[in-house]
């Protein structure tokens, strides 16, 4: 349910209608808007009833959502939400890209992918310290250790910080570090995961789970959004269809779907999506043209000696390439790439 009231609402008559929803045992999101002040009701799948709301001073309209996500919608926020990290601003006008190793394998790999993808243009640095592998016996990262380097990475280059997170235990630590908790696609739906980084107040990239459907996807957002932590980006990243050509299939029509049901930020990740070096900058250019907010990238100086997805990694030439690439496209659908502050 949403309630809609007039945006000169004394404070007191917006606290008062906040009152009678959690007075129901409902909780109340606030969002004051240039147009209207509207207060998602959240708390229940079913219908939301409370009476008498429409007579409280200041309500316009009471409306029912019928979507199963109400704080990621559109209904509830009907402008772009644009998530800062640092001097990095994602989903506005300006295309942001995300580059890096796929994990974090000693200081001196990440310190040096780290200064050539910010010369090549790179806004934030990914890499993983804590890593999802398939198999029990692959490097599974250096985890607090990984993290200090990338740490030291960020002092030494100015990019912010993006990494993965698995475990709810480990969120605060990772947190301390991060200044993007990245939520990987087999965590998606790690529900417990969803609700302690819902009650951090980090920038996440949430990552589409590999056979999970936009709804499941936004429904996984909405954990994080109803925890209080409204600063959710999106990332779609392939998913797994009857074609086994490729690492998995890129969903291009989940970016202006996304786009069109939500106002959060979404990236395309290529690298994942295709695991295959020379698929990446086609797919990254198509996910551009298509709405895309921004890239993740994977990038390695030594693909062939990569503890993790060297296939995918492009080489940094093959990188400062795609960047100008993503320059001539974005400027074709009305999009800038952020020129980051020296
Ligand atoms: C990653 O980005 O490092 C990663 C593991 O990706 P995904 O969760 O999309 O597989
Ligand atoms: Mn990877």
């Amino acid at each position: 349910m949403l309630v809609m009231m007039s945006k000169d609402s004394p404070q007191a008559a917006i606290d008062r209608v906040v009152q009678r929803i959690v007075d129901q045992g409902y909780q109340a999101h606030v969002l004051p808007g240039a147009v209207r002040v509207a207060i998602a009701v959240t708390g229940n799948e079913k219908a939301v009833r409370i009476e008498n709301l429409q007579a409280l001073e200041g309500v316009l309209e009471v409306i029912s959502v019928t979507k199963p996500y109400k704080l990621v919608g559109r209904d509830w926020k009907p402008e772009n939400s644009v998530i800062q990290v640092g001097d990095v601003k994602i989903g506005g006008d300006e295309l942001v890209v995300i580059a890096g190793p796929c994990t974090v394998e000693n200081r001196e790999q990440v310190l040096s992918i780290a200064q050539q993808v910010k010369k090549d243009g790179a806004h934030l640095l990914r890499g993983g310290a804590w890593k999802p592998r398939t198999s029990p016996y692959a490097f599974q990262g250096l985890k607090e250790e990984g993290l200090k380097y990338l740490a030291e990475a960020r002092e030494k280059t100015g990019l912010k910080i993006v990494t993965e997170v698995m475990s709810p235990e480990t969120v605060g630590l990772v947190a301390e570090y991060a200044d993007v908790l990245q939520i990987g696609a087999r965590n998606m739906q790690n529900f417990t995961l969803l609700e302690e980084v819902g009650k951090t107040r980090k920038p996440v990239l949430l990552k589409r789970g590999m056979s999970a459907t936009i709804k499941e996807l936004l429904l996984a957002a909405e954990y994080i959004l109803q925890e209080g932590n409204y600063q959710v980006m999106l990332c779609e990243r392939g998913i797994r269809t009857f074609e086994d050509s490729l690492r998995n299939t890129f969903d291009i029509s989940a970016i202006p779907l996304v786009k069109q049901l939500s106002h959060l930020p979404i990236l395309a990740d290529p690298s994942h999506a295709t695991g295959d070096r020379s698929k990446v900058a086609p797919v990254a250019r198509a996910a551009i043209a298509a709405g895309a907010d921004g890239l993740i990238i994977e990038v390695h100086n030594k693909p062939e000696e990569a503890l993790c997805d060297g296939p995918q990694s492009l080489l940094p030439e093959h990188f400062r390439k795609l960047m100008g690439e993503v320059e001539k496209i974005g400027a074709a659908v009305g999009r800038k790439v952020h020129k980051s502050i020296e």
